[in-house]
């Protein structure tokens, strides 16, 4: 817990020390607490629905209470019930190997970093992981897909840059097949500026994924920068018509003190908040879990 509130330490500037003394002993709990309170929550990036739906609830609880110390753990509680309860991932099962996942997101939001961590991650788990540079646009991002297949020692399925990235993606999934591979981590591409034709490419690469392994991709895991707000919702909306949002990942949360924008990503998106970014470092990577979440930013 003590790294996740250094990871959130901007999040937690703004929010614990008014907080802290909106819910201090000796405040009443009247119309003016709500007020600020409202106020707190607009401002890290809530979004007015989440906002107005929390407010509701703290307040209705409110009455059977007489001082506003005791408010803080009911909100706390109303801030944790609002993250859908995680899934269990097939990453087991024997059906589904290898699992594939394949990652997208907007160019910058950190996709291959979290994507390098990832295969780190399972490789010190002891599972077989093979990364897919399906991202041929920039040749830049198949070196830089390299560097994390080095690094974390794991298999790579590369095409000259400008190749066709479904077949990269179909070439991965065949390869973890024929070696026995447990996850194929697919990275794809994430310019923006031709919307149309990125949405059109990873619908592609879906296609082909699952042309070669039925049940394939298992996991579309999106991940979003947290430092942008709100338009990362609007982001998460966008891929999840084209492909199919399973899970996601919301990445530099230590670089803003929009930390509410966690709460409206997992209770807009129907898929979980898998991962959050608290850092640049590879343990920074971390399993998301609501409960540390709100306890290392109120307590
Ligand atoms: P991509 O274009 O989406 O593949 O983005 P990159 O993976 O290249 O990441 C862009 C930058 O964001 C890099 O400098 C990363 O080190 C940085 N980054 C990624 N995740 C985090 C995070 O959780 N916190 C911080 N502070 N930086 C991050």
């Amino acid at each position: 817990i003590g790294k996740f509130k250094k990871g959130l330490s901007k999040t937690r500037d703004i929010l614990l020390t008014d907080v802290n003394e909106l819910f201090s002993m000796d405040r009443k709990i009247d119309e003016s607490l709500f007020e600020e309170l409202e106020e707190i929550l607009v401002m890290s990036d809530l979004g007015i629905d989440i906002t107005m739906e929390i407010m509701e609830k703290v307040s209705k609880k409110s009455r059977k209470l007489s001082t506003a110390d005791e408010l803080k753990e009911v909100f706390k509680d109303e801030l944790k019930a609002l993250f859908p309860v995680k899934e269990e991932t097939l990453l087991n099962d024997p059906k589904a190997k290898p699992h594939v996942i394949m990652v997208v997101g907007v160019n910058g939001t950190g996709k291959t970093t979290t994507l390098g961590k990832l295969a780190l991650k399972y490789k010190s788990e002891g599972k077989k992981v093979l990364i897919a540079a399906a991202d041929t646009f920039r040749a830049a991002a198949i070196e830089q897909v390299e560097i994390w297949a080095d690094r974390a020692s794991v298999s790579i399925v590369k095409h000259r840059a400008g190749a066709d990235p479904a077949a990269v993606a179909f070439d991965g999934v065949e390869a973890g097949m024929a070696r026995g591979m447990d996850v194929v981590l697919i990275d794809t591409a994430g310019r923006l500026h031709t919307q149309k034709n990125l949405m059109d490419e990873l619908r592609k690469i879906k296609r082909s994924v699952s042309k070669r392994m039925p049940g394939a991709p298992h996991e579309v895991l999106m991940v979003l920068d947290a430092t942008t707000g709100q338009n990362a919702l609007s982001q998460a909306k966008l891929f999840n018509e084209a492909v199919g949002v399973t899970s996601l990942a919301l990445t530099k949360l230590d670089g803003t003190a929009k930390g509410g924008i966690v709460a409206a990503v997992a209770k807009s998106m129907k898929a979980p908040l898998k991962y959050i970014g608290i850092g640049e470092g590879v343990e920074d990577l971390q399993e998301f879990d609501a409960e540390i979440f709100v306890d290392a930013l109120f307590d």
